[in-house]
């Protein structure tokens, strides 16, 4: 590394080597303390993505605003650990694996199951965890020798360990449920993982013979007729006086036989349909709890497959759609089919294969979650951990006080499986850590594993805890639980985050603290914060979809503008709660933003080159003293340190209220408006390398310039960390105090010194040089030219600004300051509250030239005018145009009046 820096700033030719340096030299590992370390830690664990995962824009988000968090985090001196790892994701990855087997003509089931685990396992070998590659290309600083796999051996034993507890607890049991189906992947699904859509199906009127009444019938409605074949009842509201003559009598049911009763429940709405409900309780929740009331049995009549089954006689057999069509058709010839109105339904569908769900009765593992829910209400309620923004916080109780018992058991063959085994002797259930060689009831070893495995989210509630060794008391337990903050998105609100908390709280209050007193509620927490992050919608403000097409692959953006320039435009509008409109032109300008760095270091290594050239050479070590100018420093080195301690202390404060965009947009303006348009502008004028005399000067403003570019670097580099990285280590020359800028110290605002004078004296003098800017365009003064002021100012600016005429020579090209006696007025004069300045500048013109000059663009004005005060007149072209032209047409009419009159007056002046 030299101080050469390649001409053009070209991020691929960068990213890629400092990625790859950041991992091979395992910077951001975190051993485990061998005592108690001194510095606090700052634990993160990132939301695992699945281990079939890409990359996405939503995960590119989230990775740079906890990346920027936990770089910033880490030069601040924490003890910083972010856990990456990836999560087997039961559904998808065995949902990828079955048709990667399908295309080979193969099912699961030909294959067995332990060769088709076995076959996950080779997938994940071959094809899991691209999204790991990536976070490596983005520079997420995570520790890679803690990466885990929520299949791994120490996280299963956990897995294994929490459900055995719970189930000593008591609070695990298993039951026959009405859960959602999935006929695709044949398992349950939990209510999160069902969508609703709004779909126009039929609702169909069925006559049911009443059997005390020949002749007579009592008439439900329905949506799903397939299921009448397990009908056990209907049921209709008490006081409904229609039905009130058929209490207690009993109905014939149509296609199978089976009589059935009349039951009369409060819970049946007289307003829908018929006022008569068919109760199938094997495939309806609600008719499942009505039937539990009225103690009616339950019949099941379709497979896993939503096929009919052999309960459901002539149907057997049956997809659950033909044997509708099928039921449909004998109802009408056999005269019971009733009217058929068209219904809107809310059909649910699963949220991975989009099948529609059944609901279905089947023998499930479900937690009592009302203790450990009540837990983690407490703990969010006593404060111990918080939500930003604070509306999750209510979203988050409204569930968790209207939360349901968990089903916990899965119907796949790749996860974690359930720990119980059935005895084919006994028929009871053994649960246990090990394998168990005998039934704990009987003795008998006719033993047979559970088959169901475990939801994903039961393994992936317990990370906090698992990935620092738990079950076992580990130091990595008592140094970094909890962790301190979760940054995820809300859409794992209930999944995950809900869970880490009741499973965290539930399972870590029996570890004692690190100096062996028990454990409070409030160190049991598995996170002290949790940041929702906002979505990253398209330009338009859209959702990205791939139906939309609108989908933008972070990748391909990376690659096209570098990964700074990426992250740097997602943290300039992220705020919390604020959806993003991800736009390329943003990200266009702020990888001009990296280019103007760039070209701001090779400025800086410029200088060092020359200075070095002049017998000048400056010790980088030392350059903190540069930080505290005297008094009698140059103004703009005062001011410019007093800003970068500004800037540094608003970055702080950002950044701990998570406004990532006001940290970034601080930045910006520290980096692009003061130091590169105007503190290296003025401080050209210091460096006078071939005058000797000055050598003191010189060597003074280069220590500044240094200092102070050398502070900016770090201040942006967690925004920006590889072109801060380049810079830095470039600057350095070989030798750099650590060995990433990402392991240096933050910049500390004590470490600058705060001079308000020379703030308000620089603010000042800018206004004057923007002033008189403005002045000599409106004067025309031909760039080249210099031109002297008048300065009135009712205070010592006149003084001020006579003292740093060169400043005002190099950046207004001020030929000499004058100080007026009296206020100034005219067109060559300006005022503010500050002063009055005027630019002396008598124009030289040639009249004649001066006068064609004008005469032609008189006479263009006037064309254009002519041109279009015709269109605006025609009607014809007046109703067809869009409202947009015409306004564009009317727009430029009123500044061709003006302009024309400009130059009309100049003309007549002349
Ligand atoms: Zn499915
Ligand atoms: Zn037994």
């Amino acid at each position: 590394m030299s101080h050469d820096l390649p001409k053009a700033y070209d991020p691929t030719a960068i990213e890629d080597r400092w990625s790859a340096y950041w991992v091979r030299e395992r910077l951001f590992d975190v051993p485990t303390p061998k005592d108690a370390p001194d510095a606090p830690a700052f634990t993160v664990l990132l939301p695992p993505p699945n281990v079939t995962g890409n990359l996405h824009m939503g995960h590119m988000f989230e990775h740079t605003e906890t990346d920027i968090l936990v770089r910033w985090q880490r030069m601040c001196g924490k003890n910083t650990l972010w856990v990456p790892g990836t999560d087997h994701a039961g559904i998808a990855t065995q949902m990828l694996v079955e048709r990667q087997l399908a295309d080979e003509g193969k099912t699961r089931q030909e294959l067995g199951r332990e060769a088709f685990v076995e076959r996950v396992w080779e997938w994940r070998q071959h094809y899991g965890g691209n999204i790991l590659k990536q976070m490596k290309r983005i520079g997420d600083t995570v520790d890679w020798s803690r990466e885990y796999f929520t299949m791994d051996d120490n996280l299963s034993v956990a897995v294994r360990e929490a459900f055995v507890r719970l189930h000593e607890q008591g609070l695990i049991y298993r039951g026959a449920y009405i859960v959602n189906w999935c006929p695709v992947q044949q398992t349950a699904i939990s209510d999160l993982e069902v969508v609703h859509e709004e779909q126009k199906g039929n609702l169909w009127e069925i006559r049911y013979p009443v059997i005390e009444e020949p002749g007579q019938f009592l008439t439900i409605a329905t949506t799903r007729p397939e299921t009448m074949l397990g009908d056990v009842a209907v049921a209709v509201n008490p006081d409904d006086d229609r039905y009130k003559h058929l209490h207690g009598k009993r109905l014939r049911l149509p296609l199978m036989g089976r009589e059935i009763p009349v039951i009369t429940d409060s819970w049946v709405s007289a307003d829908f349909g018929t006022g008569a409900v068919k109760v199938t309780p094997a495939h309806d929740p609600n008719d499942f709890t009505l039937g539990q009331r009225h103690g009616l049995p339950s019949i099941n009549v379709m497979d896993e497959t939503a096929h009919i089954n052999a309960e459901g006689g002539a149907y057997a057999g049956l997809d659950r759609y033909e044997a509708r069509k099928r039921i449909l058709a004998d109802l009408e010839a056999q005269g019971l089919l009733g009217t058929t109105k068209e219904h809107v339904n809310s059909i649910g569908k699963c949220d991975r294969c989009k099948a529609v769900v059944e609901p279905r009765l089947s023998m499930q593992w479900f937690i009592k979650i009302q203790p450990l829910a009540d837990k983690a209400i407490a703990a969010v309620e006593q404060g111990y951990i918080k939500f930003t923004p604070e509306q999750y916080a209510k979203t988050y109780f409204e569930w968790m006080r209207n939360i349901h018992d968990w089903c916990i058991s899965r119907q796949l063959w790749w996860g974690h499986r359930i720990p119980a085994w059935h005895c084919r002797t006994c028929k009871q259930i053994t649960v246990a850590r090990e394998t168990p060689a005998k039934c704990s009831h009987c003795g008998s070893a006719e033993l047979e594993q559970e088959k169901d495995v475990l939801d994903t989210w039961f393994s992936s509630g317990l990370l906090p805890c698992s990935v620092f060794g738990w079950p076992r008391h580990s130091h990595d337990l008592d140094v970094f639980y909890p962790t301190q903050l979760l940054v995820t998105g809300f859409d794992i609100l209930f999944f995950w985050v809900a869970r880490m908390i009741m499973l965290g709280c539930h399972f870590m209050q029996d570890v004692p603290m690190p100096d062996g007193s028990g454990r409070e509620l409030k160190d049991a927490v598995p996170f002290r914060e949790v940041y929702i992050h906002a979505l990253v919608r398209d330009a338009d403000r859209q959702k990205m979809s791939k139906t939309k097409g609108n989908v933008i692959d972070p990748i391909e953006i990376i690659e096209h503008y570098g990964t700074d320039a990426v992250r740097f435009t997602l943290a300039s509008m992220a705020s919390p709660g604020t959806d993003i409109a991800f736009s390329e032109a943003r990200t266009e300008g702020n990888r001009a933003f990296a280019n103007k760095i760039w070209n701001s270091a090779r400025f800086v290594f410029m200088q060092v080159e020359r200075a070095k050239e002049a017998g000048i050479t400056v010790d980088l070590a030392g350059l903190a003293a540069a930080l505290k100018p005297a008094a009698d420093a140059p103004l703009e080195a005062r001011w410019i340190v007093s800003r970068l301690r500004m800037a540094a202390e608003n970055v702080q404060s950002a950044l701990t209220n998570y406004r990532f965009d006001e940290a970034a947009a601080t930045v910006y303006q520290f980096f692009w408006g003061e130091l590169c348009d105007w503190y290296l502008e003025i401080v050209k004028l210091r460096l006078n390398f071939d005058d000797v005399s000055q050598k003191a000067e010189t060597e003074a403003a280069l220590r500044t310039l240094l200092a102070v570019f050398e502070v900016a670097l770090r201040m942006l580099s967690p925004f920006m960390p590889f072109i801060t990285e380049e810079i830095w280590q470039a600057l350095y020359d070989g030798e750099p105090p650590a060995k990433s800028i990402a392991l240096t110290v933050y910049p500390q605002p004590a470490a600058m010194t705060d001079d308000a004078s020379a703030t308000t004296q620089m603010a000042a003098l800018q206004d004057l040089i923007v002033t008189v800017r403005s002045l000599r365009k409106d004067l025309a003064v031909p760039e080249k030219e210099a031109a002297p002021i008048e300065v009135f100012s009712g205070s010592a600016f006149g003084e001020q600004a006579q003292a740093n005429a060169p400043m005002l020579a190099k950046l207004a090209r001020v030929s000499g300051v004058t100080i007026a006696k009296a206020a100034l007025s005219g067109n060559n004069a300006r005022s503010t509250a500050d002063f009055d300045v005027a630019v002396v500048y008598e124009r030289q013109i040639d009249v004649a030239a001066e006068r064609e000059r004008l005469t032609k663009e008189l006479a263009k004005y006037d064309k254009v005018l002519q041109s279009s005060e015709k269109q605006l007149g025609n009607e014809a072209f007046l109703a067809k145009a869009p409202q947009s032209v015409v306004d564009g047409l009317k727009k430029q009419q009123a500044e061709m009046k003006l302009l024309y009159g400009k130059t009309k007056a100049a003309l007549d002046a002349l």
